[in-house]
């Protein structure tokens, strides 16, 4: 059965993308069978694959409206096969963004994910799903359809008071539409040690949430930031650099929190 997870945080420019995308990779260069799902109309997840969002056959906007299976519709991240990295795209572009008004009117509107999936469960390790910035039906989807929450964020001032609104929404839909799910956990991103202020935001983060906040820290890192503008996610374009090093770290992370269920952060 696959792991589902989501990376999400309501919060645009936060790290979503760059996770979803080098998380993904990270696995697949450690055996893992991974299929990235693009839940964003802005397809900054597709493209940072090396898919072309504007040439894709079907994408996520045909499954969500038209029942198109996941299996006709899914790519193969071609460019990242020579390293080893490659995964499956469930794509987007900008159609998917008149998805959500279609789905309004549509039966079990917030599950429609979550079937499609169903159909492609044992084809997996891991479904990574990449939340768009806002907490709206696609996003409700996306949480409807996973096992739990990867929330990427930046040790930040306001950082815990930005939390306060998808917490609630995770434990609505908990309550509501899916009880599986649950805040795997908290992904320190773009982070700079030399900077006072993050390290004790970093502090806070775990004197609050304990054990949720994922042991692998993500440096601020140049070649993580250049990789989406050749289309690779940067554990590709330059494996060596610390931010690719700290994402396949983060990879073996996850891998060992799923097998281990001792490990695993409930919630
Ligand atoms: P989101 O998907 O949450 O909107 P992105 O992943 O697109 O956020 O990241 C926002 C910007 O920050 C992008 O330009 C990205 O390249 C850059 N970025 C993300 N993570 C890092 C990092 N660890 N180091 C340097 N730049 C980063
Ligand atoms: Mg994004």
């Amino acid at each position: 059965m696959a792991q589902i997870f989501c990376v999400a945080n309501q919060k645009g420019g936060v790290g979503k993308t760059t996770t979803s995308v080098n998380l993904a990779a990270g696995l697949a260069k450690i055996g893992q069978r991974v299929l990235l799902v693009d839940l964003d109309p802005q397809g900054n997840a597709t493209m940072g694959s090396g898919v072309d969002k504007r040439a894709l056959e079907a994408s996520l906007y045909e499954v969500l409206v038209d029942a198109t299976p996941v299996a006709q519709a899914r790519v193969r991240a071609e460019r990242l096969e020579a390293s080893g990295c490659a995964y499956d795209v469930l794509g987007a572009n900008r159609e998917l963004a008149g998805a959500e008004l279609e789905m309004v009117e549509m039966e079990n509107r917030e599950r429609l994910l979550k079937t499609a999936l169903k159909a492609v469960d044992a084809d997996y390790d891991f479904v990574l799903i990449d939340c768009p910035p806002s907490l709206s039906l696609l996003t409700l989807n996306g949480l409807c359809a996973a096992h739990g929450v990867i929330v990427p964020m930046q040790c930040e001032y306001f950082a815990l008071e930005g939390l306060t609104d998808l917490v609630n929404t995770i434990k609505q839909v908990h309550a509501n539409l899916n009880k599986d799910l649950k805040i795997i956990g908290l992904l320190r991103v773009m982070f700079d040690p030399r900077i006072t202020l993050q390290q004790q935001v970093s502090e806070q983060l775990k004197d609050h949430f304990g054990d949720k906040v994922f042991n692998t820290v993500i440096p601020r890192n140049v070649r993580l930031a250049e990789a989406p503008s050749y289309g690779l996610p940067g554990v590709v374009f330059d494996p060596a650099s610390k931010g690719a090093q700290a994402f396949v770290t983060f990879a073996t992370e996850m891998v060992d929190r799923a097998k281990n269920p001792a490990n695993a952060v409930t919630a």
